[in-house]
Formats: C-alpha cells, sequence, structure tokens
C-alpha cells in the first residue's frame, strides 16, 4: 500500500490550499511555489504513486485531469497564449511528491524544452 502524500490532505481539506476544482474524480490547486504566473496542480483524488503505477481502471480520472486542465486554462485566460502541462515521474524528472500531479503553467512565454 503506497504512502499518502501531503495531496491526499489538501483533497480532504485537512491543510490549506488554494482549491480552484474538485470533483469525484480530480482535485486541482495552486502550486504553494508557483514558477509561473499560473501554476496549478491537477491530481487524481485516489492515490497513484507514479505514472509507472496506472493502470486502465484510472484512465477516466487521467482522462478528467485533462479535461480539467483545459477549462482552468481557459478561466485564467491563457488558453489562447498557450501553457505547457508537465508530469514528472521518479527522480530523472525531479518527481518530489509521490502522488501523481499535472502541472500547468502559463501566464508568459514558457521557453522551449524539447525541440
Ligand atoms: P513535482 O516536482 O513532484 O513534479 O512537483 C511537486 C509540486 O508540488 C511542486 O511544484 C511543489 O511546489 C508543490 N507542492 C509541494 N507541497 C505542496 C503543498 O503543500 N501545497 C501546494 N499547494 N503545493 C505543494
Amino acid at each position: 500500500m503506497a504512502e499518502e502524500t501531503i495531496f491526499s490532505k489538501i483533497i480532504r481539506r485537512e491543510i490549506p490550499a488554494e482549491i480552484l476544482f474538485q470533483d469525484d474524480l480530480v482535485t486541482a490547486f495552486r502550486d504553494i511555489s508557483a514558477q509561473a504566473p499560473s501554476h496549478i496542480l491537477i491530481i487524481p483524488n485516489h492515490l497513484i504513486p507514479t505514472v509507472n503505477e496506472v493502470k486502465a481502471s484510472d484512465e477516466k480520472a487521467l482522462g478528467r485531469m485533462v479535461t480539467v486542465a483545459a477549462k482552468l486554462a481557459a478561466e485564467e485566460g491563457i488558453a489562447e497564449d498557450g501553457y505547457r502541462l508537465i508530469m514528472n515521474c521518479n527522480k530523472h524528472a525531479g518527481q518530489e511528491v509521490f502522488h501523481i500531479h499535472m502541472h500547468l503553467l502559463g501566464g508568459e512565454p514558457l521557453g522551449r524544452m524539447l525541440n
């Protein structure tokens, strides 16, 4: 059984976070250490430690994460200029919190990461 992280406490509203969206499958909240004018984390409500543990039964929640990312990008006013969605997996990607999360970053030019 995977260890809960701070994100489970945010989902249950046991610790404060600026929650922008929550439904039966996912929760979205502002990153505590924003790396861009809009920096939002979108997570499944159930614990999946890394992308390596994703199963077919998680597909509904993962699909909802993308739908919510698009909705929040529109609400943040960054949809037209554009934004980046990132999921880090394990140490080479620098994953720090082992409850999968999608970073939504935008609000300024982000620079190229891939060519
Ligand atoms: P990772 O490096 O695992 O992809 O990203 C983890 C993210 O979670 C980081 O951007 C970090 O700032 C954010 N984070 C860590 N702890 C908290 C917290 O307690 N509250 C919020 N809102 N964000 C957090």
